[in-house]
């Protein structure tokens, strides 16, 4: 089955983490049918290994040696499907490149998914975190995920509800490993209207000539904002945003109001988010850097390795600024990426 299923042993996989770290997989499959995910998953249990579904690492820390089956989703291909007057519905294989996918979307002048442009990583990891920026979530556009079900054995088409979407999260985040997604469906629109509401997005747009904007122009706006803010993993290996943005009670709220007046908040249907990067900028970790790894110098939610530096090194950048954003002001942190091949943050002392 091995010659079948194209398994290679001892695959380094710095160059498929944006953090740039090295981990090795003991076994790496490249998959790009769907066909072959249950013979790869019996691949893997025959050999009592685990399995790790990578896209594009980019929400991932390698905190050692992956010892089981990487299963990196290289399912390619797209097409639109319900094509109405004003509707139609763009299925996207689960290897495709996210930002590639926004720009075809928007080019073929469907708008929805257009201040999603330059997120890093693939479709079919979209939903896992419920990918969001500039006011916009894939759950507004997503209809439905196929995936397989590996606790039942069973494929299914989940609808936008069963996948139980949050703010940086949905079923897939809160039962890791347990569904494989190998396409998602969008409804995409001709006429929707645009969400320019975002302060930064707004801002840039009324500088430019152009009054109405289509989708194109918003996609493009988003991408030089992001460029300006964002270091390019490319260049300087990062794992976008580290931390969510904190959600606290009212009461926790009005507390560090007074003392804070000018922290950053945003009321939320059940307590008040605040800007986890104001957290961090206060404990004065903006530009911080050590030999190895540090924190973005204009965004201090960004870690960044600088050189060399492993999983375990940023970890520990990583747990020394939540230590120190409870310690000033009582809020605990929560890490945006998931952690793969060791522990995850140290334990708050
Ligand atoms: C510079 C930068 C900027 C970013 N900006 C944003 C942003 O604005 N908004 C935002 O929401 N995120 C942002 N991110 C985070 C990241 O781009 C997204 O989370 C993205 O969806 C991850 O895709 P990926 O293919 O790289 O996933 P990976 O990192 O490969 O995987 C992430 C998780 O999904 C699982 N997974 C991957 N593919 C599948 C699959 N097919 N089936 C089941 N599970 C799967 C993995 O096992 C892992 O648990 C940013 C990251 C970087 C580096």
């Amino acid at each position: 089955m091995k010659d079948r299923l194209p398994v290679q042993e001892q695959v380094d996989l710095q160059a498929f983490n944006s953090l740039h770290v090295a981990a090795t997989a003991r076994y790496f499959l490249e998959l790009r049918e769907s066909t072959l995910l249950e013979e790869a998953l019996a691949w893997a249990q025959e050999r009592g290994l685990d399995t790790l579904f990578l896209g594009g690492g980019s929400n991932l820390v390698f905190a050692g040696d992956f010892p089981g089956l990487v299963v990196h989703m290289a399912i390619r291909g797209r097409h639109w499907e319900q094509i109405e007057d004003d509707e139609a519905t763009l299925v996207l294989g689960a290897g495709e490149n996210w930002h590639e996918a926004v720009l075809y979307a928007t080019r073929s002048g469907y708008r929805g998914i257009e201040n999603l442009a330059l997120i890093p990583g693939t479709a079919g990891a979209a939903p896992v975190q419920n990918i969001g920026a500039y006011g916009v979530e894939l759950c507004d556009t997503l209809v439905s995920v196929t995936a397989f079900d590996r606790e039942t054995g069973q494929w299914l088409r989940l609808s936008r509800d069963e996948c139980r979407f949050g703010y940086r999260d949905s079923l897939f985040k809160r039962n890791t490993g347990r569904y494989v997604i190998t396409e998602i469906r969008l409804r995409l629109s001709r006429s929707k209207p645009l969400q320019l509401g975002y302060r930064d997005l707004e801002e840039y747009l009324a500088s430019l000539p152009d009054r109405e904007p289509d989708a194109l122009a918003v996609a493009e706006a988003v991408m030089a904002i992001r460029r300006r803010k964002l270091p390019d993993p490319q260049q300087i290996p990062n794992a976008g945003s580290f931390f969510k943005n904190p959600v606290i009670s009212e009461a926790e709220y009005e507390q560090l109001k007074e003392q804070h007046p000018d922290m950053p908040a945003y009321p939320q249907s059940h307590g008040v988010k605040v800007a986890a990067a104001w957290l961090i900028d206060q404990c004065g970790w903006k530009g911080y850097r050590d030999q190895k790894v540090g924190v973005h110098n204009r965004q201090a939610l960004v870690l960044i390795n600088h050189a060399g530096g492993s999983g375990q090194d940023i970890l520990a950048l990583a747990g020394r600024i939540r230590e120190s954003v409870r310690e000033r002001f009582g809020v605990v942190l929560e890490m945006e990426p998931g952690v793969v091949g060791g522990a995850g943050l140290p334990p708050l002392a």
